[in-house]
């Protein structure tokens, strides 16, 4: 009989697809050999299927429960799948407890001893699994049986490791986004973050690497995500990247190509500004790492930060470049109070990324904050282990911050509120502000979800109108434009009567639609 080897794991969102799987897929064939990657599968599922539909899927691909074929079942576990993949492993085991269960991923590389979904696993690699996942799969079939549950993962050569890329099937191609990375690990040690236990960063063979970009890219690729934690480490390589993409524009001016690029912000040496100047507006995206612009926070997380040359690069990214600027900001850092985060938030908005993401602290398991011996800062013990509070913030400022980060999310980050965001985030504290609107839209809506746009576009109104006295017109003109700009076509309460005024500047859209559509009532924003 034969064996079969499925590859699992339940993504957050669809669009996602996993590169770990495909990298097991790919390194199965030249570690596991011909015979059991031809019996291999790969499964992928979100985390908002029910576990019992999951197993039913699962199961409709095992070798019957009577066979003698060895049936496995590799889960890639994380932050956001953990619980879900704890619940489908449960149901698993009852049913076909023959079925051999493995375990990889962040989740379970670290910090073993207390999870119950470690315990009901048969083995769990931790650390890297590309070479030692095919290796006990062949050990399982072909023997000799492996005597350890918990094995550690080989960490070989990047030069030695199978691409990955020829797994993502042509509707991956067409409908999500591709992981891609030119090099692994960091050389930077943040004691929040899991890349610290990295000893370096390591790059795979450049010359391959493009090839198999560029295979991706005849094939109808067009949306690239880099997983690399620091895009901008090695210069070279960087430049080299950023050159096969202007070539591709180049040759193709009118297709459309989105690349997104994780970068350390204090470092953009003259060359590497030179290629992203190059960029049209659409193409590039830049996700860069702020996390607290508080020096002594810096300090206390082992994060080296030039905070002058981090501003000049941001400034300069934003407006010199048609790049799309992401900046990140962690709350609940060790030392960081509410009164030096909005310090940190108030300049970095006076910057002028165009987005900025909020984060809340999270203690991931085996990084040097969850070792370290904090008394003071208390973490929630279930996923995603968010910050309760620390000796600088209590509780009830972190979930204060917990229900702005995600009104910040629907109101500036969701690009809705043009206009309406520079009414709302005025001097002297844009913080204080977009702060001041969180409560009020807590105390009026009660909730931080199922919020439609027309309820925002209403509660923004009666903030800006009733509570910091603006004028009514100045408001609804601006929401109006903002509103029409979004594509949503309901009716907020505040804009009744002008939406489709012709006098109003924006009426003549207005009276274009139809009455079917007047009716339509938006979706909550997720
Ligand atoms: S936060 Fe960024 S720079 Fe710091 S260790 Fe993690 S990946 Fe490296």
């Amino acid at each position: 009989m034969h064996p079969r080897i499925i590859l699992a794991t339940l993504n957050a969102k669809f669009i996602h697809a996993s590169l770990g799987l495909r990298y097991l897929l790919a390194n199965m064939q030249r570690y596991g050999g011909e015979d059991l990657y031809q019996h291999t599968v790969l499964q992928e599922f979100t985390i908002q299927r029910s576990p019992e539909d999951i197993v039913d899927a699962l199961l409709a691909q095992c070798s019957p429960a009577n066979s003698l074929a060895v049936q496995i079942i590799g889960f890639g576990v994380y932050i956001w799948n953990v619980q879900q993949t704890g619940q489908v492993i449960a149901l698993l085991k009852a049913q076909r407890p023959d079925v051999k269960i493995v375990l990889g991923g962040p989740e379970v590389s670290h910090e073993l001893e207390d999870q119950p979904l470690v315990t009901s696993a048969d083995f769990v690699i931790t650390g890297w699994g590309d070479v030692s996942f095919p290796q006990l799969c062949r050990a399982l079939v072909h023997g000799p049986k492996p005597l350890m549950k918990v094995i550690a993962g080989v960490q070989p050569p990047l030069d030695e490791l199978a691409f990955p890329y020829a797994h993502y099937s042509d509707n991956d191609l067409a409908q999500r986004v591709l992981y891609v990375e030119a090099s692994r690990g960091c050389p930077f040690k943040c004691e929040f973050c899991l890349s610290a236990l990295d000893k370096t960063a390591w790059a795979f063979n450049l010359d391959v690497f493009i090839s198999e970009l560029d295979a991706l890219y005849l094939r109808g690729a067009r949306t690239y995500k880099f997983v690399d934690r620091t895009f901008n480490l090695k210069i070279d390589a960087s430049v080299r990247i950023l050159e096969f993409f202007l070539e591709r524009l180049a040759a193709k001016p009118l297709e459309p190509l989105f690349v997104h690029f994780e970068l350390v912000p204090d470092q953009l040496p003259e060359r590497l500004k030179e290629c992203i100047t190059k960029f049209p507006e659409g193409v590039l995206q830049f996700e860069v790492g702020i996390q607290s612009l508080n020096p002594a926070v810096q300090l206390a997380i082992s994060r080296k930060q030039d905070n002058a040359k981090t501003q000049a690069n941001v400034q300069w990214l934003t407006q010199k470049t048609h790049a799309h600027l992401h900046a990140d900001l962690i709350f609940g850092l060790p030392g960081e109070s509410w009164e030096s985060f909005a310090k940190g938030f108030d300049t970095l908005w006076s910057w002028g990324p165009h987005e900025i993401q909020l984060g809340v602290l999270k203690r991931l398991r085996g990084t040097p904050l969850a070792i370290k011996a904090r008394p003071h800062m208390v973490f929630h013990t279930e996923p995603p282990y968010a910050v309760l509070h620390t000796d600088a913030l209590t509780n009830e400022e972190v979930q204060a911050f917990t229900r702005l980060a995600r009104y910040w999310d629907l109101v500036a980050n969701s690009g809705r509120f043009g206009r309406g965001i520079k009414l709302l985030l005025q001097a002297p504290s844009a913080f204080a502000a977009f702060s001041n609107f969180a409560i009020y839209l807590w105390q009026q809506c009660g909730a931080t979800s199922g919020l439609t746009p027309e309820v925002l576009v209403d509660q923004l109104f009666n903030f800006l109108v009733q509570e910091r006295g603006m004028t009514a017109s100045l408001v609804r003109e601006a929401l109006l434009a903002d509103y029409m700009a979004s594509g949503a076509r309901a009716m907020p309460n505040c804009l009744k009567g002008y939406l489709h005024r012709p006098d109003t500047p924006l009426g003549k859209i207005g009276t274009n639609h139809s009455k079917r559509q007047q009716r339509h009532v938006s979706e909550p924003l997720s």
